[in-house]
């Protein structure tokens, strides 16, 4: 059965260790991603964004295939599935279709329309016992082809939303989605320690994990961060290992056309990644 994303990351945070959100794109990916938490004994959170909601078809579909599988792989550890940088539309369409847990990401709002409709989810949340995740401060990175430097998330702000009653906070402190630039300065710990002093005991979100060098992530998660989101590391390993198989031709020696063949190393690459971002993470064994 999924589960809010609240228990798993208060513990995280009072363990001083971070829960993985991993996200999904089809079948393979959440296959890969469950089957490894269940072996490592680790809380996990599936994250889904609107675009990839749209091309799974629908949330129903997602709900449907995650259920269906905690079920058929007879899943333990705690799950959550997530919307990923919600609107407010798309927040309302994943309560319904059995979500347990949503991201509005309000960040492009001027920051009194970020509160107004945060506060309205975090009652809707609260009444179906949901998770919420709100940002403050956008998190940069590749859109519209611009790559930004990270932006970095007012520590005053970042109160007033944590203080509504949300589960969990995004702030930028420089990070950003995506490949990260050559030139980038690195995360700002001056900024994610104010965010702290002032935010308590709120468990923070670190997105954009992918390219983060280790110790930063180490030294982010001693310093609150609770979530920390993986997405375009397990695209760079499924889609390196699918690139293997094809340009070594195994697709043309007999059934190796065969989807379950063709996307079996893709798989196990992902299963790689999130194994080795769970380790780095410290949540292994924390179920
Ligand atoms: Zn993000």
């Amino acid at each position: 059965m999924l589960v809010s994303a609240k228990e798993m990351l208060e513990k995280a945070r009072d363990g001083h260790y971070a829960v993985g959100q991993f996200n999904i794109n089809n079948l393979e990916w959440t296959k890969a991603i469950l089957m490894t938490a269940e072996e490592l004994k680790s809380p996990v959170i599936l994250g889904v964004s609107e675009g990839a909601g749209k091309y799974m078809t629908g949330y129903k579909t997602v709900v449907g295939m995650v259920n269906g599988m905690l079920e058929e792989l007879k899943i333990t550890v705690p799950v959550a599935l997530h919307l990923d940088h919600g609107s407010y539309e798309g927040a309302l369409k994943c309560i319904e279709a059995g979500f347990s847990s949503v991201m509005f990401d309000g960040s492009h709002y001027p920051i009194d329309e970020n509160v107004e409709k945060t506060t309205e989810l975090v009652k809707l949340c609260a009444e179906k016992g949901l998770s919420l995740e709100a940002e403050v401060g956008s998190i940069g990175g590749e859109e519209d082809g611009v790559v930004g430097m990270g932006e970095v998330a007012d520590p005053a702000e970042c109160k007033r939303i944590a203080d509504l009653g949300v589960t969990m906070l995004a702030a930028g402190i420089g990070n950003i989605h995506g490949k990260y630039p050559e030139n980038w300065p690195g995360l700002r710990f001056d900024a994610l320690e104010a965010i702290k002093a002032l935010t308590g005991s709120m468990p923070l979100v670190l997105h954009g994990g992918t390219g983060i060098p280790e110790d930063m992530i180490k030294k982010a998660i001693s310093l609150g961060v609770a979530k920390i989101n993986v997405n375009t590391e397990c695209q760079l390993s499924f889609a390196a290992a699918t690139r293997e198989y094809i340009e070594a031709g195994k697709d043309l020696q007999g059934k190796g056309f065969d989807p379950r063949k063709l996307l079996a190393p893709g798989t196990e690459a992902i299963k790689a990644t999130v194994k080795e971002k769970m380790e780095l993470f410290g949540s292994i064994g924390k179920a």
